[in-house]
C-alpha cells in the first residue's frame, strides 16, 4: 500500500532540509528521503568544512603576522590530521541536529535513494509514497574532465577527506572553489599552482575584485598560470603529472585537485517519467514559482542550476512552502541581488551589479564608478601589506546604488549589512548620509 503525504521531498540538503520543515511547520505531512548525510553538500562536503578550513588559514596568517605586533611565537607545524578529524566529528554533531530538527517538525525522514515513478508518486527503498506535491532538490557534484588520467586528481570532495596537507597542488579551475582552496593550501604552508584556461579568475565577479584578488593571491606566493589547457595527466613515483594542450609539463604534485565547476544530480531519478523536463546541462527546468514542467512537481537548489548557494536554495525551499501550505500564494524568491561572498585571500563580497553589467544594461552615460583602494590599519603594523579595494556602481540621475563590491578582510562580514541597503534602492546620498564608523574598512563604502 501507499504511504500518502502531501509533501515529498528528494534530497535531503540545504534546501530540502529548509523546504521540509517549512511545509512540516504549516501542517502539511511531509516526507524527507536523502539517500546520504543530512545537510547535503554544505554540511558535510562544503560551506562548513570549507569555512573551518579557511578559519585554519586565517589563524596561519595572523600567526605570521605575530611577531610584528610584538608576540615571539613559535609557528610549529600544522596538524591537519587534528584539525580534519576535529573537523568530522562536528560534522556529525550537525548531521544529528539537523536529524532531531526534522523529527522535531515532525518530517518523517526515510534513508534510501528517491525517484519518481509518475505524477505525485515517488519510490524509495522498494515503498511507494504518494503526495499532491513533489520536490526535487537532488543537488550536483564537482565534474572531472575529459580528460586521460583524470582520475589521478581529486575534487572538492576528496579534499575534505585528504589525511595530510599536500606539499605542492596543481589547481585546475579558476571560479569559487578553485580561488577558496588554492588560499587554504597556501595559507597552510602547500605549494600552489594555479592553472586558469582563460585569462582570469572568478568570471561573473567584478572586475576589480577579480584584478586585486588575482594581485593578491600572486604576492602571497601563488603561482597563477593564465590561458592554460591540460591535455593529459599521469601518475609516476606516486606523484601527479600534467601536460597542457601546448606540450608544457607540470610536474611533481602531491595533489591535483579538479575545481571545474559542478553538474545536476538529475540522473537516476525518473524525472521524464513525470514529464519533468531538464535542459542542455541536465539541469531541472523552472519557472519564477520553482514549477518544474510537470504539474506538482517543483525544484530547487543546485539541481536548478541557478545562482549555487546554500541561502538560496533554502530561500527557495521555504517560499515554496510557504506558497504550497502557507497560504501565501504569490511567494517566491526574487534572483536579483543575491550577495556572495568568496572566501578568498584576501574575501571578496559582492551584491548587485558589477560595473560591465550596469553599462551593458543602463549604457555608459547612465553609470557611475565609485573606488576606493587603501591598506586596511591592521597591516600598518606588519610587515605584509595586503590592499582593500571597494566599489560602489550607481545608475541614473539619482545614483541608485547598484552595485556595492569589497575586496580585503573583513568583506565577508561587511556585505551582508550593504546588501540590505542595495536591496532597498538605496541612493549613493543614503550612503554619503550615513556616520562613518571609525577605524574600519566598511567605512570606506560610506566616505567615497
Ligand atoms: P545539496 O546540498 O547538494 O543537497 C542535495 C541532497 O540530495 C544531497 O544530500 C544528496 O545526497 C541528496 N540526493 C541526491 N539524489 C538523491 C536521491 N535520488 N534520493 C535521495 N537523496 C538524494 N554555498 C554558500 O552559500 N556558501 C559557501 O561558502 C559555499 N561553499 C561551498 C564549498 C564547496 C566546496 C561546495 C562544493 C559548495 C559550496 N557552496 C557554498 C554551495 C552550496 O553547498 C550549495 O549551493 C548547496 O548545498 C545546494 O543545496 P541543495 O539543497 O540544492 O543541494
Ligand atoms: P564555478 O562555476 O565557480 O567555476 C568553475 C570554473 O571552472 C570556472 O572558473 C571555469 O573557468 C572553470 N572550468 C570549467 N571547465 C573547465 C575545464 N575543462 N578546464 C579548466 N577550467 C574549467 O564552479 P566551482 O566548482 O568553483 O563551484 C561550484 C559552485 O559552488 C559555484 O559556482 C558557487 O555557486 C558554489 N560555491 C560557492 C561558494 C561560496 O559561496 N563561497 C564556495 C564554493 C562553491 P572559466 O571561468 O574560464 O569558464
Amino acid at each position: 500500500m501507499a504511504h500518502q503525504f502531501d509533501f515529498i521531498v528528494i534530497g535531503g540538503g540545504s534546501g530540502g532540509v529548509a523546504a521540509a520543515r517549512r511545509a512540516a511547520a504549516h501542517g502539511a505531512r511531509t516526507a524527507l528521503i536523502e539517500k546520504g548525510r543530512i545537510g547535503g553538500t554544505c554540511v558535510n562536503v562544503g560551506c562548513v568544512p570549507k569555512k573551518i578550513m579557511w578559519n585554519a588559514a586565517q589563524v596561519a596568517e595572523r600567526l605570521r603576522d605575530a611577531a610584528d605586533y610584538g608576540f615571539e611565537v613559535e609557528r610549529g607545524d600544522f596538524a591537519w590530521g587534528r584539525v580534519k578529524t576535529a573537523r568530522d566529528a562536528y560534522l556529525r554533531r550537525l548531521n544529528a541536529i539537523y536529524d532531531r530538527n526534522l523529527e522535531t517538525a515532525g518530517v518523517r525522514v526515510f534513508n534510501g535513494h528517491g525517484t519518481l515513478s509518475g505524477l505525485g508518486a515517488v519510490r524509495v527503498n522498494g515503498r511507494s509514497l504518494t503526495a499532491d506535491h513533489v520536490l526535487v532538490c537532488t543537488g550536483g557534484y564537482p565534474m572531472l574532465p575529459d580528460l586521460p588520467g583524470a582520475e589521478a586528481g581529486i575534487t572538492s570532495d576528496g579534499f575534505f577527506e585528504l589525511e595530510r596537507r599536500p606539499d605542492r597542488a596543481l589547481i585546475v579551475g579558476a571560479g569559487y572553489i578553485a580561488t577558496e582552496l588554492a588560499g587554504v593550501l597556501n595559507a597552510l604552508g602547500c605549494g600552489v599552482t594555479m592553472l586558469l584556461r582563460r585569462q582570469q579568475l572568478l568570471r561573473g565577479f567584478d572586475a576589480t575584485l577579480r584584478e586585486t584578488v588575482m594581485d593578491e593571491m600572486r604576492d602571497a606566493g601563488i603561482e597563477l598560470r593564465t590561458g592554460v589547457r591540460l591535455a593529459k595527466v599521469e601518475r609516476g613515483n606516486g606523484l601527479v603529472h600534467a601536460q597542457s594542450e601546448s606540450g608544457e609539463r607540470f610536474s611533481g604534485f602531491d595533489c591535483l585537485l579538479w575545481a571545474i565547476g559542478r553538474a545536476p544530480r538529475s540522473a537516476g531519478l525518473g524525472l521524464a517519467t513525470a514529464g519533468v523536463e531538464t535542459d542542455a546541462r541536465g539541469c531541472v527546468e523552472t519557472d519564477e514559482y520553482q514549477n518544474t514542467t510537470a504539474p506538482g512537481v517543483y525544484a530547487v537548489g543546485d539541481v536548478t542550476g541557478r545562482v549555487q548557494l546554500t541561502p538560496v536554495a533554502i530561500a527557495a525551499g521555504r517560499r515554496l512552502a510557504d506558497r504550497l501550505f502557507g497560504g501565501r500564494e504569490r511567494a517566491r524568491l526574487d534572483y536579483d541581488n543575491v550577495p556572495s561572498v568568496v572566501f578568498s585571500h584576501p574575501p571578496i563580497g559582492s551584491v548587485g551589479l558589477t560595473e560591465e553589467q550596469a553599462v551593458q544594461r543602463y549604457g555608459r552615460d547612465a553609470v557611475h564608478v565609485y573606488r576606493g583602494s587603501f591598506t586596511n590599519l591592521y597591516y600598518a603594523m606588519t610587515r605584509r601589506k595586503p590592499r582593500t579595494v571597494v566599489k560602489l556602481v550607481t545608475v541614473g540621475d539619482d545614483e541608485r546604488v547598484a552595485g556595492c563590491h569589497v575586496a580585503g578582510d573583513a568583506a565577508d562580514e561587511m556585505i551582508q549589512g550593504f546588501a540590505v541597503a542595495v536591496g532597498m534602492g538605496a541612493r549613493k546620498a543614503d550612503f554619503d548620509d550615513t556616520v562613518a564608523i571609525h577605524p574600519t574598512a566598511a567605512e570606506e563604502l560610506v566616505t567615497l
